[in-house]
């Protein structure tokens, strides 16, 4: 990945050429990434790829070994120059956080806003615990609130001293799933109005998919593919950056006469050595079903069908004996055991060489 040079004075977050090892194994592998003020990037990837490392590292709490860090033009660390974590004005929010327990909630939240005088630090925790739903709780003791409302009232804490950068690490995991959204969804908004760049590190596709303005997918350390939702969604640099949308079907295939020949449809070879093996990946929704005649798609038997109201899941099996799932709006009239015919638009037949 080439490193993008950080401009002097620029705005948001630039990190550039980060790598990291804990011994001689790295786990962090030549990152870079810019994000915009007011923008909120995900990062995305399997358990152990390096994420919270990363966070680490920009949040001061790892010590650089190489590579650059700035945010708003102030170089944050870069080899031979870090500033502590307490002097980066970054926040910071794990999932494992600790509230005092000694202080009450309002007093968790003011506990950033020393310097501060008292009327304006009132004010600004009043507005982090409305933006958090903790208004009335304001006088409780952490050890007398849930494991979701002490979660909001860690976030207003992170959120208090107007941080210049805001990470969030699996920040909203453990809070159930109607307050989640909701919580997130405030929280999200109050950084975009503030202007401050967020980067976000979660497991969940949908989360990174609704809330990334770009979407930073990392496995083994490195970023393999950088760019808006929709751009991971057409053009996934890999298999695993499609698959991270949603289950999809997998098939061998081998290029023939310049073209990928596989189970479901043949593609373009976009130059891959003759004879060689590809993965070819489609996704359910990219397939549709048909009745049988009407045109010359591949013919498939029903295995199984779902209706979930909008959409039909179909599994089929084709001619060579593998199964292939179909996702498609609307009726569909085929029963289990019937014969019909699969088309696909080939612009959606995802080809990469072969892993093995
Ligand atoms: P998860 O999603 O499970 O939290 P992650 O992507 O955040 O994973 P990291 O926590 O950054 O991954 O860890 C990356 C790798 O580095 C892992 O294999 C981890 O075991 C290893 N690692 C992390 N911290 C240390 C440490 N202090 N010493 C040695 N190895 C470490």
């Amino acid at each position: 990945s080439a490193a993008v040079p950080i401009r002097e004075a620029a705005g948001g977050l630039q990190v550039e050429n980060l790598s990291h090892s804990f011994g001689d194994r790295r786990v962090v592998d030549h990152v870079a990434l810019a994000i915009g003020p007011g923008e909120v990037h995900c990062l995305v990837g399997p358990s152990g790829c390096g994420k919270t490392t990363t966070l680490r590292l920009i949040a001061g709490l790892e010590p650089l070994q190489t590579g650059r860090i700035a945010l708003n033009g102030r170089i944050l660390a870069e080899p031979g120059r870090s500033l502590p974590p307490e002097r980066r004005r970054v926040g910071l929010m794990f999932q494992d956080f600790a509230l005092f327990p000694h202080l009450r909630v309002a007093e968790n939240v003011a506990f950033g806003l020393a310097g501060m005088d008292r009327r304006r630090r009132e004010a600004r925790v009043m507005e982090l615990l409305a933006a958090v739903n903790m208004i009335p709780y304001a006088r409780a003791y952490p050890h007398t609130l849930s494991g979701g409302e002490q979660q909001r009232v860690a976030l207003a804490r992170a959120l208090a001293p107007e941080p210049e950068l805001m990470l969030l690490d699996e920040a909203f995991s453990a809070l159930d799933t109607s307050l989640r959204a909701q919580v997130r969804d405030e929280t999200l908004s109050l950084l975009r109005e503030a202007g401050t760049p967020t980067l976000l590190v979660t497991h969940d596709a949908e989360e990174a998919i609704r809330v990334g303005d770009r979407i930073h997918a990392m496995q083994l350390g490195r970023i393999v593919q950088s760019g808006t939702p929709s751009e991971l969604y057409t053009k996934p640099a890999n298999p695993f950056v499609a698959g991270f949308f949603g289950p999809v079907n997998r098939f061998r295939g081998h290029v023939v006469d310049g073209r990928v020949v596989t189970p479901v449809g043949i593609a373009p070879g976009d130059g891959l050595p003759e004879g060689s093996a590809v993965e070819a990946i489609v996704r359910p929704e990219a397939l549709r079903v048909q009745a049988v005649g009407l045109g010359s798609g591949l013919r498939a038997q029903v295995l199984t069908r779902r209706d979930l109201g909008p959409v039909h899941l179909l599994r089929l099996r084709l001619p060579d004996g593998s199964s292939v799932k179909v996702r498609q709006a609307g009726q569909i009239e085929a029963a289990v055991g019937e014969e019909v015919e699969i088309v696909l638009d080939p612009r959606h037949l995802f080809v990469y060489p072969a892993a093995d």
